[in-house]
């Protein structure tokens, strides 16, 4: 990872990388004989932060 100069931010967390805002969309994959992905994006908790959309900055 890139070493970047923090910011003015007295926060011992920053924006998690793996989601917005908490949430992330995984692409639905529907299973069958057809390999065809749905559109449909299914919405579920960012485990990384578990849903705060941020992360410790340890
Ligand atoms: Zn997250």
């Amino acid at each position: 990872m890139a070493a970047r100069k923090a910011a003015r931010t007295k926060s011992t967390t920053k924006p998690c990388p793996d989601c917005m805002g908490g949430e992330v969309f995984e692409t639905f994959k529907v299973g069958g004989r057809k390999k065809h992905e749905s559109p449909d994006r299914q919405q579920a908790l960012c485990l990384t932060c578990l849903g705060t959309g941020e992360t410790q900055a340890t």
